[in-house]
């Protein structure tokens, strides 16, 4: 049993909406509304004022996104060339932007610092000698890894060094006369709660403060990374209340370090939504089975990569039966929804998911050769 949310019908004005996009763009579609990411990213500026907020761009690298992120003022967390190039769209100055990949070739080096970025991040000596040549030109951020058990994506499994290995390493950079600024760490996407932010917000000023007794130029950043959550189970997420408990740790902080933030997640999700359209139906085995033009190996990809399930709404209502909403490809995993009730829903019906920003068309596939759902804007709520 599939217990994402999903919602049945819709008010006149809604159905209209979707149906007006879907007759004039086609349909698969991806909506982005500008307005609801300048919400996210205000809310999230105004819970945590003091820390300066850098998109993570690998969440939804669309250039609509990252125009709305520079009107906002807001910077960057890049990890690829391909990354720079879309900022690169947008005249955005690499001076906005922090390059986090912890595994860099000497190209992706020289190209960063090309385009202006100087905020580097590593994990290793290894790395860490990969920017000697450039010595007099980075700040680097050491970064910490602390595995979390509660978030859905663990991005401290494959990077980040121990809290011991930086003490080691902040030393061994000082040797070779590399700058070292400052930590970084991210406990993981999806986080259910800030606990594990909050263990490593003290455990950083903890490394700091005695990595600070052994150097010449003291650290004195903190990156605390992203895993701000997405409502995916429609109960209302309060960010205020998930980001009080970060707060109060940050404010035990030298009131002089320069503290930084990398969300993508909470900014992008709810800022898009997918149409996609009913293209075949058929009973098999008791279930009713709908056939869609957007699946797995498009939109739907962040269930599969992401581990992420995306409440759906169809526009009409009524007795319910056991169904199963699958996506266009030959393969048998292209299946968004095994077995959720719904509606005798019709060929040419749509079909809503919700909050599909963040890690959806930014692992989309061209499986089958199946064309990808295109990226609308809706500008007809208010920008400001
Ligand atoms: C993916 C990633 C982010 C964004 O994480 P969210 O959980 O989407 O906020 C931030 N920083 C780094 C280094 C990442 O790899």
């Amino acid at each position: 049993m599939d217990l994402r949310p999903v919602t049945l019908g819709a008010d006149e004005a809604t159905k209209q909406y979707y149906q007006d996009l879907v007759a004039q763009h086609g349909s698969p579609l991806l909506v982005y509304d500008p307005f609801v990411l300048k919400q996210q990213y205000k809310a999230l500026h105004a819970t945590l004022p003091n820390v300066a907020l850098y998109y993570a761009v690998k969440a939804h690298p669309d250039s609509h996104i990252v125009n709305t992120i520079d009107e906002l003022g807001g910077g960057f967390d890049i990890a690829s060339a391909g990354e720079m190039d879309v900022l690169l769209q947008h005249q955005i100055s690499g001076r906005r932007t922090i390059h986090t990949h912890p595994v860099k070739k000497d190209k992706e080096i020289r190209d960063a610092l090309r385009f202006g970025a100087t905020t580097f991040v590593v994990d290793n000596l290894d790395e860490i000698k990969k920017l000697l040549p450039y010595r007099s030109r980075v700040g680097v951020l050491l970064r910490i890894s602390f595995r979390s058990k509660s978030a859905a994506v663990d991005l401290s499994k494959k990077f980040g060094c121990t809290p011991e290995e930086a003490i080691t390493l902040a030393l061994d950079a000082a040797k070779l006369d590399i700058h070292i600024k400052g930590l970084s760490f991210h406990v993981g996407s999806q986080c259910l709660n800030s606990d594990k932010h909050v263990e490593a917000i003290a455990a950083c000023h903890e490394l700091i403060t005695t990595i600070n007794t052994q150097v010449e130029s003291p650290l004195s950043v903190l990156d605390i990374g992203g895993g701000f959550p997405a409502d995916y189970a429609n109960t209302g997420i309060d960010i205020e209340q998930f980001c009080a408990p970060i707060k109060a740790a940050l404010a035990k902080l030298p009131n002089d370090w320069h503290l930084i933030a990398e969300p993508g997640r909470y900014l992008i999700a709810p800022a898009v939504i997918s149409i996609t359209t009913v293209t075949g139906k058929s009973m098999r085995n008791g279930f009713r089975w709908y056939y869609l033009d957007d699946g797995v190996y498009g939109s739907y990809s962040g269930q599969i990569f992401d581990h992420a399930t995306y409440p759906l709404q169809v526009l009409k209502d009524g007795d319910c039966h056991a169904s199963i909403v699958a996506g266009p490809t030959c393969d048998s995993i292209d299946v968004i929804a095994e077995n959720i009730q719904l509606p005798e829903l019709e060929i040419g019906d749509l079909l809503i998911g919700h909050q599909m920003g963040a890690y959806t068309a930014a692992t989309k596939t061209r499986f089958n050769s199946i064309p990808e759902a295109k990226l609308v804007v809706n500008d007809s709520t208010p920008t400001t």
